[in-house]
């Protein structure tokens, strides 16, 4: 419940990880998701899509300045967002994030006055991010695209989650590989960085060797930036979940995981660096520490390409139990 008088900055409920905590600033330019139907996403369900009133967002943008400032009262904010304007200040106020799911959506002269207007009032600002769905990324013509990157939105993170057609169609994500491929090639002919986020385990036992193989195809088509792994799980409130129940999807194990991760970087023939950077990757080496670097870096393809496959085999070696387990969790891999 909200009290008359305090300001709160609006944030959303997702965010990629490398642009969590301190790291970047949140600015809510989109409620929700537009699409809304991925069998696995519990995260919008029943939510509306709206495009914020760009004056809002403004607004929003004025008060982070406000608090970075220190020249304010904190009674007038409420304490989450004075909580993350201070660290993202403290941290140098060099990157922002601009929520909801698909922010690329909104009228692309709207979107521009949004990132011109954060770039100017936070000149230290490096980078400015958006999660955009290919969909959208192919109905923007390029001009369009390359107008907003020079408006200082440089970096699109890109739910790919498979290259296989069959997978695709299964957790209905409302985009084929060759969607997938002409909008990531589109987004990168823009001059944007790209992030392309894969999900091992979502063919499931029955189709895990082709999601390995084609998400790779697509993966090598467009030679993306950054090739992001973000295990499945399965929550409780998703129609993956009831499918599960019903018998008609069966999880992978955590070595057949690393099977079908070991198939797909076999297959890869990029340059794109590749990041286990989420907790769900949470596989263990022979000393029970973390199998793989976890940070934001990744590993560099193709030149860490046998190091990443030296892993792998470790991994394999490992005992299953020592492993965590997606099977057995209920958090969410987005
Ligand atoms: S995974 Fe992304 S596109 Fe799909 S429903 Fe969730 S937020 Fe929307």
């Amino acid at each position: 419940m909200k009290t008359p008088g305090k300001y709160s900055i609006e944030t959303g409920p997702i965010r990629p990880p490398n642009e969590g905590s301190a790291g970047s600033l949140l600015i809510r330019a989109t409620r929700n998701c537009p699409w809304n139907r991925c069998v696995f996403c519990p995260f919008y369900q029943g939510e509306k899509f709206e495009i914020r009133d760009v004056e809002d967002i403004k607004r929003d943008i004025d008060m982070v300045k406000k608090i970075c400032s220190g020249q304010f009262d904190t009674s007038d904010f409420y304490y989450e967002s004075v909580y993350m304007v201070r660290g993202w200040c403290k941290g140098g106020g060099k990157t922002a994030f601009l929520q909801d799911s698909n922010s690329l959506i909104m009228p692309t002269e709207q979107l521009i006055k949004v990132v011109k207007y954060l770039k100017d009032s936070f000149p230290s600002l490096e980078r400015i991010t958006s999660y955009a769905r290919a969909d959208t990324i192919l109905r923007k013509e390029l001009q369009e695209l390359i107008d907003i990157r020079k408006a200082g939105l440089t970096r699109l993170h890109v739910g790919l989650e498979s290259g296989d057609e069959e997978v695709l169609l299964l957790i209905k994500k409302g985009v084929t590989p060759e969607q997938h491929i002409e909008a990531g090639r589109k987004a990168k002919k823009a001059g944007f960085e790209l992030s392309e986020y894969v999900m091992p385990g979502l063919g499931g036992r029955e189709l895990w060797e082709q999601h390995a193989t084609n998400t790779a195809r697509v993966l090598n088509n467009i030679d993306p930036d950054y090739i992001r792994l973000r295990p499945l799980t399965v929550h409780p409130k998703t129609e993956l979940h009831q499918m599960r129940m019903r018998g008609e999807f069966q999880m992978t194990s955590p070595h057949e995981r690393l099977e079908e991760i070991r198939l797909m970087v076999e297959s890869l023939e990029v340059s794109s660096v590749i990041c286990f950077d989420h907790f769900l990757n949470g596989w263990r080496n022979k000393e029970g520490r973390s199998l793989f670097d976890m940070s934001y870096t990744g590993y560099k393809l193709p030149d860490e390409k046998e190091r990443i496959l030296q892993l792998l085999e470790e991994g394999l070696e490992v005992p299953e139990s020592m492993h965590f387990d997606p099977r057995r969790s209920t958090m969410t891999s987005l």
